[in-house]
């Protein structure tokens, strides 16, 4: 299991976002079709264009939670089928974790750590994905 699904480059730029169970990029950046022409000191280059996508193997398994709120957590399509309700408890322990590092209130972050999750309902592909 992954300490954090997203990762960054050395400036803090998103990189990819990968499963949360393997570490499998889902969304990252890739070649545009288009290419263009920029003028660079004087000096034409062709540049082409990267677009962040969402990749075909990209799924979220959407489960409830004792409270009755949803929890959707980011896996692959190989993984998505396998998600149990322990495995998701163990991706929204880590997912809080790394929110809390990223400023949200440690308190809030370990209330919702201890919400049960109650039912793995459905997964999802997500729109637009190639
Ligand atoms: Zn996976």
């Amino acid at each position: 299991m992954l300490r954090d699904n997203v990762k960054r480059n050395e400036i803090g730029q998103v990189e990819a976002i990968l499963c949360w169970m393997c570490g499998t990029t889902v969304a990252g950046w890739t070649d545009d079709n288009i290419a263009e022409v920029r003028s660079v000191n004087n000096q034409q280059q062709m540049v082409v264009r990267q677009k962040f996508r969402v990749l075909a193997n990209y799924r979220k398994v959407q489960t409830t939670l004792d409270t009755g709120e949803l929890y959707s957590p980011i896996v692959c399509a190989k993984c998505a089928p396998r998600c149990g309700c322990a495995d998701i408890k163990a991706i929204m322990a880590n997912d809080m974790d790394v929110q809390a590092k990223q400023g949200l209130k440690r308190e809030v972050a370990a209330e919702f750590a201890k919400k049960r999750v109650v039912s793995v309902d459905r997964v999802v592909k997500s729109q637009g994905a190639e």
